[in-house]
């Protein structure tokens, strides 16, 4: 592993380290800390995923998709990485499959408990055990016919939906059920582990009740999805709450972050371990800024969500793409309502329309802001 100190990135942030750890090794980025990876799906290509030492076990924090790879990779990992000891618990930041697929896996394996918080565990359950998907349902017909999106498209996104639930991406995948218990994580508990404490940070936005873990001595916060240095996280509404305002919560968890100390090492569950966390909460905040600005200025006339996707991404999106695009321009799209920068009327066809309450603030010049494609992080 090459580490070369002080590589700045032309965004202002510093990334001490060139590359990801090797499959199935570790590499010690602090005292009691651990960094490794799993494989992921499409673009994202790995998860990092950490481990903290205490005197007679290892903590796990997230786990992994639940595929036969990664349980695999797992065992590679207690084998030669571990020191003889075992793991003694499984933290998982929050509920997405790459962050939850093997608890179930190693809690069983080791026989100890999952942390997490409440929100977030419960919403795992749920998925879990199945239920009716609301893809299928009038629930998910009249959400996206509400938001402008063609009948077509509500087929193409159930076929989809239907290969998926078999599929490597589905939680029903694991190869162990999810944990049916749980130890509850909240904001401001401290974890002692070996001999350094680490603090409870939730945010959400991305998902209901995001953990991260800050330790003040060593300045390092294990950030998740919550801060990522290069991709956006996905912060969307879905047909499950149609009315949800989740960017909201997301810039109200970057307010709050704002206060981790400027010299704090940011390790990230995508791309690479960094510095300037203060820096990169700026830049997200600005970018959603700009994405709400360039919304309201083509809301001077009336337009459907679906007409919003190419004023947020300049690629042409495939069915899951344009959903999480969708979801995305509706969690911009709901924050502007909050703020009355733009109200929503229903048409006769079904579909809301947008429109801008003050057209002379909306018509102010702007930068392109749009992105390639929307993360699926
Ligand atoms: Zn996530």
């Amino acid at each position: 592993m090459a580490v070369s100190k002080g590589n700045r990135s032309s965004q202002g942030l510093e990334y001490p380290y060139d590359e990801h750890p090797v499959k199935g090794t570790t590499i010690e980025v602090a005292d009691g800390v651990r960094w490794l990876t799993m494989p992921m799906w499409g673009s994202l290509t790995h998860i990092n995923l950490y481990l903290l030492e205490d005197e007679d076990g290892w903590f796990v924090i997230d786990t992994g998709l639940g595929t036969n790879d990664t349980k695999k990779l797992w065992h590679t990992i207690f084998d030669n990485e571990l020191g003889g000891k075992p793991v003694k618990g499984v933290i998982c930041t929050h509920m997405h499959p790459d962050h939850i697929g093997q608890a179930g896996m190693i809690t069983e394996h080791f026989r100890v408990p999952l942390y997490m918080t409440r929100g977030e565990f419960y919403q795992a359950r749920s998925f879990a055990t199945g239920g009716p998907s609301h893809h299928s349902s009038w629930i998910g017909q009249e959400f996206y016919t509400r938001y402008g999106m063609p009948a077509n498209y509500l087929e193409k996104l159930a076929k989809m939906w239907s290969g998926r639930s078999t599929g490597k991406m589905s939680m029903m995948s694991m190869p162990t059920a999810f944990p049916s218990g749980f130890h509850r994580l909240e904001d401001g508990d401290v974890l002692s582990i070996g001999d350094h404490h680490w603090e409870v940070v939730v945010g959400s936005g991305h998902s209901p009740e995001h953990a991260c873990l800050l330790c003040r001595g060593l300045k390092i916060m294990i950030s998740g999805d919550q801060i990522l240095p290069i991709i956006t996280s996905n912060v969307s509404v879905h047909p499950t709450e149609p009315e949800a305002n989740p960017l909201k919560a997301w810039m109200e968890s970057h307010d709050k972050l704002l206060s981790t100390p400027e010299d704090t090492f940011v390790l990230p569950a995508h791309n690479l371990p960094f510095f300037g966390v203060r820096e990169r909460l700026r830049q997200l905040i600005n970018h959603h800024e700009e994405r709400m600005l360039a919304l309201e200025e083509f809301c001077v006339e009336p337009q459907t969500a679906q007409a919003l996707l190419p004023v947020l991404f300049k690629r042409k999106l495939d069915p899951r793409q344009t959903m999480m695009a969708l979801g995305e321009a509706i969690a911009h799209c709901h924050l502007l309502m909050y703020r009355d920068r733009i109200e929503r009327t229903l048409h006769e066809d079904g579909a809301y329309r947008f429109t801008a309450t003050d057209p002379v603030h909306a018509q102010e010049p702007r930068l392109d802001t749009r992105d390639d494609v929307p993360t699926l992080a």
